[in-house]
C-alpha cells in the first residue's frame, strides 16, 4: 500500500503554502511565529525547491543554486530564521573573471570594483561615482522605461568591456538581459555591491535542515510528497482550501509557491479571474532557465584555490543571447572546498550555464543524452585550463538542463527565476482578484535569487496575516458605524 503522506493533517487550516522554496519557507516560518496554523505541502522528496542539493554514492554532495547571494541574506536569516543560520553565512572573497577583454581576481564589493574600473578600464572616478549613486537610489517605484543597456551606454557608452564586467554576474544571478528595465539590474548589482557575495557554510543541506528544525519548533505541518492539484474557490470568489492526493483540504488563505502562471492558469483556472487580468496575465514572459555540470571529486583528491567563484568566457565581447546557447562558451564555475562542508574533506565543482527551455525540450531520449554528453565534455575541457588534470580526478559527473528543473519544481520552462518584471505586477494583484489568495516566489527579476525570494515570502506573509485578522475581527470601519 502507498504510504499516506497527508496522515493526521489537521481538519482545517488558516493558511497552506503550496511549495517549499525559500518564499514558501520563509513565510511559513513569517506566519507561523504570528500564531497562525500552517500547513506546507511540497511535491518534492526535499523541502527547498531550487535551494536544494542532492547526495551521490562515493560521498558526494552536490548543491544546485549556492553559488553566492549578497550580505542582505544575513539579516534576513537573523530576522525572520535563527541568529545560528544568520551566523553560518560566510563571505567568498575569490571571485575571478577570464575572458578575452580582461582577466583578474576581485572581491565583489563597491571598493574593489572602483579600483578596476579606475585602474584597470580608465575610467573617472567621478563617473564610477556617478554610476553607483545612480544604481544605490533606483528603487521599485522607478520609471521602467530605461533599459539596462540604456543605462550602460549613458555612463559607459561603447565600453562593452565595461558592460560585461557590471551584466555578466548580474546575468547569471537573475537571468536579466540588457533589455530588462534598469531597475531590475541596479537593485540586485547595488545588493552586492554593498558588501560583496556570500555563501552558507555547512552548504544547502545544513540550511534547509536547520529551516525544518525551526518550523517544526514554531509548530507548521509539513508534507512533502504532496503535489496540489486545485487552489478551490467558491462562488464569491474566495479561497476555500486546495484539492491534493484526492483530499480537499480547507483553509482560510492560501500562499502558492508555484510559479505565478501555474498559479493562474492551472491551480486556479483562468476562468475564476477577470477577463482584463487574464489579458494581463498572457502578457507575463518567463525567465530563462540553466543548464549545469556537477564534477565530484573522488574522496582523497585535491585542487588548488583557483578561486570561489569563476565567470569564464571565450566570446568576444559579451551579449545576452549569446549566454543562452547551448554551445556557449559563457559558464561560471563554483569551487566548493572543503571549508564548504566542514568534516566532509570533499571537493565538488559546479558548472552552470544560462539556457532556453525549447533548446532542450522537443529532443529524442537518445538525442537529449547525447547533448548532455557534450555539455560535460565541453565543461570539461574549459575547467581543464584552471584544474589542468581534473579529469582523472573526477569521482562523479552528472548534468542537468531545463528539463530537469521543471520535473523537479514543476515550473513552466524549468525556469530558475520565475519571470520578467511584468510577473510581478500580477503576483501582487492576486488577493484583489479572489480573497485569500496569495502568491510568493521568484517574480519580476527582483524577487529571485535566494535573497528576493526570502524576502518576498515576507512581504507577502505580512499580507497574509493582515487578511487573516480582517476576517477573523469585525472591521474597524463597520465598528465605527455601529457606535
Ligand atoms: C541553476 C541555478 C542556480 C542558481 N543560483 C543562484 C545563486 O547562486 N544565488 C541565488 O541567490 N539564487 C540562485 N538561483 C535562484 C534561486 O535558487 C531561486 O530564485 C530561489 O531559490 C527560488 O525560490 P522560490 O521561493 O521562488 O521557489 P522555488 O525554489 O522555485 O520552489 C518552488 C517550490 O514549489 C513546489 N511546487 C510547485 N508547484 C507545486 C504544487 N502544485 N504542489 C506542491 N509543490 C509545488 C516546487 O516543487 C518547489 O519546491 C539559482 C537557480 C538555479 C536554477
Amino acid at each position: 500500500m502507498s504510504k499516506d503522506w497527508l496522515k493526521g493533517i489537521k481538519s482545517a487550516y488558516d493558511t497552506i503554502i503550496i511549495g517549499s522554496g525559500l518564499a514558501g519557507l520563509t513565510a511559513a516560518n513569517k506566519l507561523a511565529k504570528l500564531g497562525h496554523k500552517v500547513l506546507i505541502l511540497e511535491h518534492h522528496y526535499n523541502l527547498g525547491g531550487l535551494a536544494t542539493w542532492f547526495k551521490r554514492k562515493g560521498g558526494h554532495i552536490l548543491d544546485i543554486s549556492l553559488h553566492g547571494f549578497p550580505t542582505g541574506m544575513i539579516k534576513t536569516c537573523r530576522k525572520y530564521w535563527t541568529q545560528e543560520i544568520a551566523d553560518s553565512i560566510v563571505r567568498l572573497k575569490n571571485i575571478r573573471f577570464d575572458n578575452p577583454q580582461f582577466s583578474f581576481w576581485t572581491n565583489f564589493d563597491k571598493n574593489d570594483f572602483t579600483r578596476l574600473m579606475k585602474d584597470r578600464f580608465g575610467i573617472v572616478k567621478e563617473t564610477i561615482d556617478e554610476f553607483f549613486a545612480t544604481v544605490r537610489a533606483m528603487n521599485f517605484y522607478d520609471d521602467l522605461s530605461m533599459t539596462t543597456r540604456e543605462l550602460f551606454e549613458k555612463f559607459f557608452p561603447g565600453r562593452t568591456d565595461v558592460h560585461r564586467l557590471l551584466m555578466e554576474p548580474i546575468t547569471y544571478a537573475n537571468g536579466s538581459t540588457l533589455d530588462d528595465p534598469a531597475i531590475t539590474y541596479g537593485i540586485v548589482f547595488a545588493n552586492f555591491m554593498d558588501k560583496g557575495v556570500y555563501t552558507f557554510k555547512g552548504g544547502t543541506n545544513e540550511l534547509i535542515k536547520k529551516m525544518k528544525k525551526e518550523l517544526l519548533k514554531n509548530g507548521v505541518d509539513i508534507r512533502t510528497h504532496c503535489m496540489v492539484e486545485r487552489i478551490v474557490v467558491d462562488e464569491d470568489k474566495t479561497v476555500q482550501g486546495v484539492e491534493v492526493q484526492g483530499r480537499m483540504i480547507p483553509a482560510k488563505t492560501v500562499l502558492s509557491n508555484s510559479n505565478i502562471l501555474n498559479t493562474v492558469q492551472k491551480l486556479v483556472g483562468e476562468e475564476q479571474f477577470a477577463p482584463e487580468f487574464v489579458k494581463e496575465v498572457k502578457k507575463v514572459r518567463l525567465n530563462d532557465s540553466s543548464c549545469q555540470v556537477y564534477i565530484g571529486l573522488k574522496r582523497g583528491e585535491t585542487i588548488d584555490n583557483v578561486g570561489d567563484l569563476l565567470f569564464t568566457s571565450q566570446e568576444k565581447e559579451f551579449s545576452s543571447e549569446s549566454l543562452l546557447e547551448p554551445e556557449t562558451t559563457s559558464r561560471t564555475f563554483s569551487f566548493y572546498y572543503p571549508e564548504t562542508r566542514p568534516g566532509l574533506n570533499m571537493y565538488s565543482i559546479v558548472a552552470s550555464t544560462n539556457a532556453r527551455f525549447k533548446d532542450w525540450a522537443h529532443l529524442t531520449k537518445q538525442e537529449y543524452e547525447n547533448k548532455k554528453e557534450v555539455l560535460i565534455e565541453r565543461t570539461l575541457d574549459a575547467l581543464e585550463k584552471y584544474v589542468p588534470g581534473v579529469r582523472k580526478k573526477v569521482g562523479h559527473l552528472e548534468a542537468s538542463t531545463p528539463m530537469t528543473f521543471k520535473r523537479y519544481t514543476t515550473h513552466p520552462g524549468g525556469v530558475s527565476f520565475g519571470t520578467k518584471f511584468e510577473g510581478l505586477a500580477i503576483s501582487k494583484d492576486l488577493p484583489r482578484q479572489i480573497g485569500g489568495l496569495f502568491h510568493a516566489g521568484s517574480v519580476g527579476i527582483i524577487m529571485s535569487g535566494w535573497l528576493g525570494a526570502a524576502n518576498y515570502g515576507v512581504i507577502v506573509a505580512n499580507e497574509v496575516d493582515k487578511f487573516l485578522h480582517s476576517v477573523r475581527e469585525p472591521q474597524p470601519e463597520l465598528e465605527t458605524v455601529s457606535v
